[in-house]
């Protein structure tokens, strides 16, 4: 099932992301973090897509096992890091043969120790053409792509950034999923400039609760996502108490969702980690 055919106009639902362990102990967990998170009836589930072979077939793999096993849909993320169009092609139809009916079309980051994106010889250098690859080879097949609160750390304006994101829904895209963001104000004002600009898919706000003040220093860093100051001096307070910072970031986490749900958002996107105990924290303190 198409995952925007999923959203209601008087509920939110939930959804879940997951990234391809590195070894069997890691699939184990991963599978009984989706049993503990299931009960809460999220509506679809997402499974990242890495740099190397074994963990791209991986997201293949997992993305099938998770639906056939649970029953939930699912939704694989594709990137055109290190790939032709021919080798983008052969997943989509892995994908399209698997009865996999979601897809979200990125770009990907620059290899480790690279800092600028190169695209592969006969490979895409932007998510758009992938997206319009994707609509073009795929009509059935639905098609989510990456928007950012707090614009994309390459992009050299607001502007330029959402320009960018239009041109992936003009070429095709169902809906957007957000980048992490800590301050609901970022991601109010960034639906808005996109409903100015014209863009009218459904946008699915991504939310990771911090579990570790340093981790997640890391992910900001290289997201571009800002801790606002009053929560960056409460978990300073507590860094070296891991239980008050989990709890700290798990009492933010419900007040962002708190916030989106009452605006009306189609969905929210938990970052999970592949671990079930802050997502499952956030959802019993939410009723759901
Ligand atoms: P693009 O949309 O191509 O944008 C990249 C940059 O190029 C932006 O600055 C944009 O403004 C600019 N740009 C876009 N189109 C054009 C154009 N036509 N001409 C000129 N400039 C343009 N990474 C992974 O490796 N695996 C994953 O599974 C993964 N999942 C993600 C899930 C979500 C929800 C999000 C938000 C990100 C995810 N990422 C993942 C990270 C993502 O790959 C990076 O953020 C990457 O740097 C950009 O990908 P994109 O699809 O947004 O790229």
């Amino acid at each position: 099932m198409k995952i925007v055919d999923l959203f209601q106009p008087d509920a939110t639902a939930v959804s879940l992301e997951f990234f391809p362990p590195k070894d069997e102990a890691g699939v184990e967990r991963l599978f009984q973090t989706v049993a503990d998170l299931r009960p809460h009836s999220p509506a679809y589930v997402s499974v990242t897509y890495g740099a190397g072979g074994s963990t791209r077939r991986l997201t293949l793999e997992l993305v099938q096992r998770i639906k056939a096993e649970t029953g939930m849909e699912t939704m694989a993320h594709l990137t055109c890091v290190g790939s032709t169009q021919d080798e983008l092609a052969s997943v989509l139809e892995q994908l399209a043969s698997a009865g996999i009916d979601n897809v979200l079309a990125l770009r990907g980051d620059p290899p480790k120790g690279e800092t600028a994106f190169v695209a592969s010889a006969g490979g895409f250098a932007h998510a758009d053409e992938l997206v319009a690859f994707i609509r073009q080879r795929h009509p059935q097949l639905c098609i989510g792509v990456a928007g950012y609160p707090e614009k994309h750390p390459e992009a050299e304006s607001f502007g330029q950034d959402l320009s960018n994101l239009k041109r992936k829904v003009d070429a095709g895209a169902d809906f957007v999923v957000t980048q992490l963001f800590f301050d609901d104000r970022d991601y109010r004002g960034f639906v808005e400039r996109a409903r100015l600009a014209g863009v009218t898919v459904p946008f699915v706000p991504g939310i990771m609760p911090v579990t570790n003040v340093s981790q997640m220093r890391r992910f900001t860093a290289t997201c571009g996502a800002q801790f606002p100051a009053r929560l960056s001096a409460r978990l300073e307070a507590v860094q070296d108490n891991p239980e008050a910072v989990r709890a700290l970031g798990v009492e933010h986490a419900v007040e962002q969702c708190q916030l989106l749900i009452a605006a009306g958002v189609p969905a929210i996107h938990f970052y999970t980690l592949n671990r079930s105990t802050a997502t499952l924290e956030i959802l019993k303190a939410l009723g759901r």
